[in-house]
């Protein structure tokens, strides 16, 4: 069985029509993680005997004669800031490095019960937060194309992952960018739904009002299809949405002539890199052959979106992470006198240097004196911001930009400056502050065969759009 040409359609068919079962797709994804992971680290833990357990249900209705679920007996993992019953969960942080739940995420569970097996718990950024999967507690991963490169952040391993074929889909987790800015870099798919489209409930807070959970693939229509499994309104997350949920991979095969595609120059400015610039621009093109109608649009406030995203996001990871104390989850430090010793020691050993300072930034953004200097500010430009895409999005269907301003970096190479890893998320940003969905898809190689990706970003609740978009793009592209 070539792993390698594994989707979710073809695993499932192979498992429903007994060309092989699920059981020994299991084993060839297992041996091939050992074979493969120790190069790259993409994964965290593995859970066989959860795997096993499902494969062998799959395996018994496949034998039965029965129908599969749409995930039926198909491989996936998941990023490690998702909750797994039973299954170590770390968030990438020695904190919560012996950290079982005792619950599922619902998007897990929603895969689960559309027959996924689950392989294992994906290596990312410590809390999410990261471009360059660095700051692991753990250890590194390594991008698959390039092991001397960083595989983009910080769902870093759920893109490596798919990208070396390690898993059929994962999940990932966007914050900034972190779904679509490491598929650019691993040359995946990857798919941040609208905010409030997919629930929350079970993922471990990073910063509440931005994130998103959302699928990594190999193409746009097993994005769809994990997307269409995961979606939808649930009762223990009360900001997702009671907006129907079409049939996404219906709804790829739709003509694409005729819609309007935004172009915005404040994407492609200063620091863009020419091959991935020209890359995008190729791309626009090839969209304007299948009779799309290439529109330029203004996002005037897109210079304020990094500051912005900092100050937002800091502040509610200040907020979400003060309950790692010691006392409720995972790691406590051993030898501490009084209680607030407790807690400053444990917090001193189990965050890691950026999970500090981000601490460190969000509680300052949110002090009595500074409240309104930057919170409040960043919150007003955050408005202006979401108002600019309304505006763009009155005039187009869809926009499309680069991903990411470069291609992947290597390892080291920003990991002492924050300041130039932080501005590497200038295009992915804008979309989490203003809610609406994005996905990113490989467009290109630059010189030294590394992928580049292309965002197209579309309207709330309208993943439809994009991924019809994408869909159509890739045909053309292949
Ligand atoms: N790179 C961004 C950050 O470090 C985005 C992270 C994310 O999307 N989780 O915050």
């Amino acid at each position: 069985m070539d792993l390698h040409l594994l989707t979710i359609d073809a695993a499932r068919s192979a498992v429903a029509e007994r060309k092989t079962t699920s059981m020994a797709l299991v084993e060839a994804f297992y041996a091939r993680i050992q074979k493969e992971d120790s190069q790259i680290g993409a994964y965290l833990t593995l859970s066989k005997e959860r795997a096993l357990e499902q494969a062998d249900r799959m395996d018994r209705l496949a034998a039965e004669g029965k129908p599969l679920p749409p995930l039926g007996g198909v491989p996936v993992a998941i990023k490690d800031v998702m909750c797994t019953r039973g299954v170590r969960t770390t968030a990438g942080s020695q904190i919560l490095g012996k950290f079982v739940p005792p619950f599922d995420c619902t998007a897990v569970a929603r895969l689960e019960a559309a027959g996924a097996v689950i392989l294992g718990k994906l290596n990312c950024d410590e809390f999410a937060m990261g471009s360059s999967n660095e700051n692991s507690s753990f250890h590194p991963v390594r991008n698959p194309r390039d092991t001397s490169r960083v595989p983009g952040g910080s769902s870093g391993g759920s893109a490596a992952a798919v990208a070396a074929d390690m898993a059929v889909v994962t999940l990932g987790s966007d914050t900034g960018g972190s779904i679509r800015q490491p598929a650019s870099f691993c040359g995946v798919v990857g798919l941040m739904p609208t905010y409030g489209r997919v629930s929350r409930y079970g993922l471990i807070a990073f910063a509440s009002s931005l994130d998103h959970i959302g699928p990594l693939a190999k193409t746009t229509k097993d994005a769809a299809i994990v997307l269409r499994t995961i979606a939808g309104r649930d009762p223990m997350d009360s900001t997702t949405a009671e907006v129907p949920v079409p049939d996404y991979v219906v709804e790829l095969e739709k003509p694409v002539r005729g819609l309007k595609i935004g172009v915005a120059k404040e994407y492609f400015g200063e620091g863009l890199d020419g091959e991935v610039r020209k890359a995008i621009e190729n791309a626009i093109q090839k969209l304007a052959k299948l009779e799309c109608e290439v529109v330029p649009v203004s996002l005037p406030h897109t210079e304020y979106a990094v500051p912005t995203y900092y100050i937002v996001a800091t502040a509610e990871a200040s907020a979400n992470l003060a309950r790692f104390d010691g006392v409720r989850y995972g790691y406590r430090a051993k030898g501490t006198r009084t209680l607030s010793d407790m807690y400053r020691r444990t917090r001193d050993h189990g965050f890691g240097a950026e999970v500090k300072r981000r601490i460190m930034l969000g509680t300052y953004a949110l002090s009595a004196g500074y409240y309104d200097a930057y919170y409040l500010k960043a919150q007003k430009v955050r408005t202006l911001l979401t108002g600019d895409f309304d505006e763009a999005f009155k005039k187009v269907d869809v926009i499309v930009t680069p991903t990411s301003p470069t291609a992947a970096f290597k390892l080291g190479e920003k990991v002492n400056d924050p300041l130039a890893m932080y501005l590497a998320d200038i295009y992915t940003v804008t979309a989490d502050l203003a809610g609406i969905p994005g996905i990113s898809i490989p467009c290109g190689e630059t010189r030294e065969k590394l992928p580049i990706g292309l965002q197209i970003l579309g309207k709330h609740f309208d993943e439809a759009t994009i991924l019809r978009v994408a869909h159509a793009f890739e045909k053309v592209a292949a």
